[in-house]
């Protein structure tokens, strides 16, 4: 058989390829595994030691101490204390963010383990406990980790990964900007300029060693709503003098429910509206002038976000005037729908696969994220990494944002190896 020089080469160069990605997936692994330990204790560190949205001065310190030591350019601060590393390969390429939330939440921790949160602080006027009960601190410590393994092999890097360290995921204090939204309009994706983002998520809704995701849209828009009825105020025995804005309230509430269930095509997305409040009177035998009510309305089709705001403000309204009342009616959007690009998504399912056997495509959840701010603005990927204990079931666990929220750390490894590897697979593709 006779092969001519450039299938030779051709095959040379097959082989020198194989070779070389199994070295850098080798590598990766290795790096990954020795930096396990630092790992967990860089979460125990962060978990004992809990800031609030836009107060995560210490975490910014500890991601910025690290990143100095790794020889990782900065850009800090960013969107308050945020954090954005730049680390450039050895070769030219893309660029790609990986990001992190480090904000903790106004929660009292009661898990029985050495390390628990004994941090206090005020929210809102009043003195609340605070505690990572939703898991960034595994975040924060998961990406430094990440950091360390891909400093190490920088030389072979085709391109360029940017490290988001993002404060105030659960929201920023009142009157302040924040999160994801601020990061992006403070250009965290702008310069160098990202082709990808990817995050992950801890939860005790899957088990250590689980990766789970769902192409498309994964978690759902949260909205606000605020509806004041105004009636007008008599004595309780005669209504007929005045108007009752408890009984157009109690209308609207149920109508309100309509909309999801009868007004929308569940069989496209499910949809919720929550009336989460209601205010109004102060006695029993007054018909009071006016109620006001507040909710929550979640959303994971964007048309249908739209279709539901409308009809809140046509049911609320018209209902009112049945009632000859008035509604006054207004929507605070919040965060959009956490959106997995779906091409995005299919060309790194084979990532996931080659990590762990325990990969799951899953239902989209009614929760929201603010990841869904980069994903507004570049191609992104979230997705969700199992740290229920094995002996748990998911209903035994405790959910995020519990006083009682636990991660197994055994699940941490995983976590880096694949934001270490999704990183570098995308960069490769
Ligand atoms: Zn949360
Ligand atoms: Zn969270």
């Amino acid at each position: 058989m006779k092969l001519s020089l450039l299938t030779l080469l051709a095959m040379e160069a097959l082989m020198t390829a194989t070779l070389s990605a199994t070295t850098l997936d080798e590598r990766i692994d290795r790096a990954a595994a020795q930096v396990e330990t630092k790992v967990i204790a860089c979460r125990r560190d962060i978990h004992q030691n809990p800031e609030l949205g836009n107060r995560e001065f210490r975490t910014s310190k500890l991601v910025t101490d690290r990143l100095r030591e790794l020889g990782i350019e900065m850009r800090t601060p960013i969107a308050h204390t945020g954090v954005v590393g730049i680390l450039k390969g050895g070769k030219p390429g893309r660029v790609v963010a990986l990001r992190a939330d480090m904000d903790a939440l106004p929660v009292t921790e009661q898990v029985d383990i050495p390390f628990a949160s004994k941090a206090r602080t005020k929210y809102n006027g009043q003195e609340v406990g605070v505690m990572h009960a939703c898991g960034h601190d595994a975040h924060v410590a998961i990406l430094l980790g990440v950091a360390e393994v891909l400093s190490t092999v920088r030389d072979q890097i085709p391109g360029t990964i940017l490290f988001l360290f993002q404060p105030a995921e659960e929201g920023a204090p009142a009157g302040e900007e924040g999160g994801a939204a601020l990061m992006v309009k403070e250009g965290a994706l702008d310069n160098p300029k990202v082709d990808a983002v990817f995050g992950l998520h801890v939860t005790s809704r899957y088990p250590v060693g689980e990766i789970a995701y769902k192409p498309g849209a994964e978690m759902a828009a949260v909205d606000s709503f605020r509806i004041k009825v105004h009636g007008k105020q008599t004595h309780g025995a005669y209504p007929w003098l005045g108007v009752d804005p408890i009984v157009v309230a109690s209308q609207i509430v149920l109508a309100l429910q309509t909309i999801p269930s009868r007004q929308l095509d569940v069989s496209l997305a499910p949809s919720i509206v929550t009336v989460g409040a209601i205010h109004g009177g102060v006695r029993n035998n007054i018909i009071p002038d006016e109620v006001e009510m507040i909710g929550t309305i979640r959303s994971l089709d964007s048309k249908m976000r739209h279709q539901i705001h409308s009809r809140i403000k046509r049911t609320a309204q018209d209902i009112a005037t049945s009632g000859g009342a008035t509604a006054d009616v207004s929507i605070e959007p919040g965060y959009p729908i956490t959106y997995n690009d779906p091409k995005l998504t299919e060309q790194m399912a084979p990532t996931f696969r080659r990590l762990t056997n325990n990969v799951e495509v899953v239902n989209a959840v009614l929760g929201a994220e603010d990841f869904s701010f980069y994903q507004q603005k570049v191609p992104g990927v979230f997705f969700w990494l199992g740290t229920r204990p094995k002996n748990k079931t998911a209903e035994e666990a405790a959910s995020n944002h519990s006083p009682l929220f636990y991660i197994d750390e055994s699940g941490l490894l995983l976590g880096v190896r694949a934001m270490s590897h999704v990183a570098v697979d995308y960069l490769k593709k």
